[in-house]
């Protein structure tokens, strides 16, 4: 769908007069229209629920259902504006999502994760606490040691994925593929020649 979006977005905004004079900042500023009109709704809805003064009474009657509706339509453009920010840096929202959703998953320890397949695994998983049924999970508290990991730092809330040298058996061809990696890139000489000596 996402895909579907980005294709549409690109079509219209190369037919939309004016479009030439559209910049990064001006995408902001929609985006941001699109979350207080959005939110505007969400206030009205609020105010029916709790029966706060403020609505007209001809607004009152029947008043839930076109809000409803209101609502939808206002999430549908602020998703499209999303998207048209993440088309202007070249961005592909697409594999973005799900990262994110996961992301968010191992950083709160809920072991659901995007999509049907990886949800099921992960709930089965729960009912059997076993590593080895395990799919990914948050296992280990990493911080750096130059305090980059710090809020605000490049590397505050970046991802990182641990193996055990001592204990898993899958570990040493993990880090084999990694030093080939390197090697074939030319890139860290010095490190891939000490995961070399220390591990393989
Ligand atoms: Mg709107």
């Amino acid at each position: 769908m996402l895909n579907e979006l980005r294709k549409s977005n690109q079509a219209r905004q190369d037919a939309w007069p004016g479009g030439e004079e559209i910049d990064l900042a001006f995408r902001g500023l929609e985006l941001g229209g699109e979350a207080g009109e959005l939110l505007n709704k969400l206030k009205k809805l609020t105010r029916l629920d709790r029966g706060i003064q403020g609505q007209k009474a001809e607004e009152i009657a029947g008043q839930r259902g076109h809000l409803l509706r209101d609502i939808a339509e206002e999430l549908a453009d602020v998703v499209i504006c999303a998207d048209l920010i993440a088309m202007h840096l070249g961005i592909d929202l697409a594999p973005e999502i799900p990262a994110k959703f996961d992301k968010t998953s191992r950083k709160n320890g809920i072991p659901v994760y995007f999509g049907e397949r990886s949800t099921l695994h992960n709930l089965a998983a729960e009912a059997m606490p076993d590593d080895e049924k395990r799919g990914l999970y948050s296992k280990f508290k990493v911080e750096r040691t130059d305090g980059r990991s710090a809020p605000g730092e490049k590397h505050h809330d970046c991802e990182y994925f641990v193996l055990d040298m001592d204990h898993d058996e899958h570990a040493r061809a993990a880090i084999e593929a990694y030093v080939k990696s390197l090697e074939d890139a030319e890139q860290y000489p010095g490190l891939a020649a000490d995961l070399r000596y220390r591990y393989l």
